[in-house]
This record gives structure tokens, C-alpha cells and sequence, in this order.
């Protein structure tokens, strides 16, 4: 399969897994799909599951950058590439999981119980918020495809596992990327604010 069509098929994964997301949102938690940033969310969508990698040949500053036309679970082969570090070797468990929006979705949940936070402090903690649900969903969807694919050829591996660990590697990070999001949305349908007229 060539590059492109792999990182297209990243894309559209991404973007249905993106889509039934929010259907499930719309339908169950109505009011979270009020408070989420649609475009945050798709953004982050995007670049946890395929990248931009639209914008890699057209020379824009910052968005032809590696770090944004590469979706965030392929960082490992830049990072292997600079240092070397054998754990980073690509399909690597840092990066082949949820645990970068969930640790992003950990310095939420404690920078928002600070009190006193000011209007502008709560605007970017949102973001944070909607990003890191997007984010983790994007990387799910990533993960689903890299499996769907590689079962094809020699079956799913994330690096340094076997083949059991690795599926129940898939399994859990499945049901954390895109169950904490759910319970995030349902804690926020309950405390954010009532839709009018509903
Ligand atoms: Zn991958």
C-alpha cells in the first residue's frame, strides 16, 4: 500500500470514528456537545489519527512542519531518528496509545480545581480539554487502522511486545482513548450549562 493511501485511510478512519463520536455525543450528551469546541475537537481529530499531511509538500511555515503534517503517533520515528532511545523505535508504546491525552487530560482536571481562575485561564483550559478529547479519540482511531492493516500482513505488534500483549495493549487503549472522553462528556452534560428550550 503506498504512503498516501495509507495516510488517507489514517484520515478517513479518523475522520468516522471523529463523526460517530460526535453522533454519540449529540444523541446521549447534548449538553457536552454544546460546551466541546467542534473545531478544536476536529482539529486534534486530525492530527491524532492522520496528521496534516496535506500540507507536507506545500511549504507553509509551521503547518508543513514534521511535527504537524506527521500524526502525533508517528512521532516516535523522528524522535527515534534524533536519539537513538530503543524504546521510541516506531509503533512504540508511548506513542502507539492514549497516554499523551490522557496525561494532557490529567493536567485538566488539576489545573481546573484551582480556584480563582480568572475568565481568559478558563477559556484555555476548555481548550485544552476539547483538544486532548479530540486528540484521544484521533489517536484511537489511529491505533484501529494500524491494526485493521498490519492484521493483514504479520498481524500487530507494537514494539518490544508480543503478539498477546500487544493486542490487549490495543484493547485497553481502545476502551480508555475513547471511554474517558465519554465519562468527561457525561460529567459535563451534568454540570455544564442547560441548553434553553430543551
Ligand atoms: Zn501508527
Amino acid at each position: 500500500m503506498s504512503s498516501l493511501l495509507d495516510k488517507l485511510l489514517h484520515f478517513a478512519i479518523g475522520l468516522g470514528v471523529g463523526v460517530l463520536f460526535w453522533a454519540g455525543l449529540e444523541r446521549y450528551h447534548r449538553a457536552a456537545a454544546r460546551v466541546i469546541n467542534p473545531l478544536v475537537f476536529l482539529f486534534m481529530v486530525v492530527w491524532g489519527a492522520s496528521g496534516l499531511f496535506l500540507f507536507r509538500q506545500l511549504g507553509i511555515p509551521l503547518l508543513s512542519h514534521t511535527a504537524f503534517y506527521m500524526a502525533i503517533p508517528d512521532w516516535d520515528l523522528p524522535l527515534y531518528k534524533l536519539t537513538r532511545l530503543r524504546f521510541l523505535i516506531h509503533r512504540s508504546w508511548p506513542f502507539h496509545s492514549v497516554l499523551i491525552p490522557l496525561l494532557l487530560l490529567g493536567l485538566w482536571l488539576w489545573l481546573s480545581r484551582r480556584p480563582g481562575l480568572n475568565r481568559w485561564q478558563r477559556a484555555g483550559l476548555s481548550t485544552l480539554r476539547d483538544g486532548a478529547i479530540g486528540l484521544s479519540v484521533g489517536m484511537s482511531a489511529h491505533l484501529i487502522w494500524d491494526a485493521l492493516l498490519s492484521s493483514t500482513r504479520r498481524g500487530f505488534y507494537i514494539h518490544g511486545f508480543s503478539r498477546g500483549t500487544s493486542l490487549l495493549w490495543l484493547l485497553i487503549n481502545l476502551t480508555l482513548g475513547l471511554g474517558v472522553p465519554l465519562v468527561i462528556a457525561r460529567a459535563l452534560s451534568r454540570t455544564g450549562p442547560v441548553s434553553s428550550g430543551e
